[in-house]
């Protein structure tokens, strides 16, 4: 069972996230204080993910995931009132993963959550290396390797990061916010457009016949689905 620390000083609005998350299946661990939280990051990987408020009484939560990051490399959600850019950025900055300003939609907490969780997960079981057709990806080099000829050609961090997305969600359809929410996170939402266009190059790479795709195929109205076919 995935472990999350919550931590808020709001009594109401805790207690709303606490209950959310055991609905989904997530086992919580509360904390409304600042000072208590800077003693959790001293644990902070026994948890798959640690939702923090920034504004707390006494230590603010920012410090606290200065803290959290020294130990551990567990996913930080930041919540908070102040949705200006200097505090969103300070956050990631410090090492946060992903940024919810408030008031927000519990719907939208959660599918951050899920996707951090996936993410977390995802970088512990992925592999060094993507075979697609004739052709290999290495994921640290950031290159494809044409395996007949040699050739090689450079990825962006995100195209990495999408197919990594990818790769752990073979045969399944995966929506475009969900990629939008792996990849751009609380960033400057990209348009579907841009993803299109991601896709419409890993064809060029990777597809024999860019028409008729064996690996990236679009699922009409909803995202796309990466299936490797034998
Ligand atoms: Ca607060």
């Amino acid at each position: 069972m995935y472990e999350i620390l919550v931590v808020e000083d709001e009594p109401s609005l805790l207690e709303m996230i606490q209950l959310n998350l055991e609905l989904e299946g997530f086992s919580v661990t509360t904390c409304n204080h600042g000072r208590k939280a800077l003693e959790w990051a001293a644990e902070a990987d026994r948890f798959d993910l640690i939702i923090l408020d920034v504004m707390l009484p006494e230590v603010s939560g920012l410090d606290i995931c200065r803290a959290i990051r020294q130990q551990s490399d567990v996913p930080v959600l930041f919540l908070s009132a102040k949705g200006t850019t200097v505090d969103r950025i300070a956050g990631l900055k410090l090492g946060a993963n992903d940024y919810l300003p408030k008031p927000f939609d519990l719907e939208e907490l959660l599918l951050r959550v899920h996707v951090l969780i996936r993410t977390k997960e995802k970088n512990t079981v992925s592999s060094e290396t993507l075979k697609i057709g004739g052709k290999e990806v290495v994921f640290s080099t950031f290159e494809v390797v044409d395996l007949a000829s040699g050739a090689r050609q450079l990825l962006t961090k995100r195209e990495i990061e999408l197919l990594q997305l990818f790769q752990s969600r073979k045969d399944q359809v995966v929506s475009r916010d969900e990629i939008l929410g792996a990849l751009w996170g609380n960033d400057q939402y990209p348009t579907g457009r841009t993803i299109d266009n991601y896709i419409l190059n890993f064809r060029k790479i990777f597809e024999k016949d860019a028409k008729n795709p064996l690996y990236f195929h679009s699922i009409r109205g909803v995202g796309y689905k990466f299936t490797l076919p034998e």
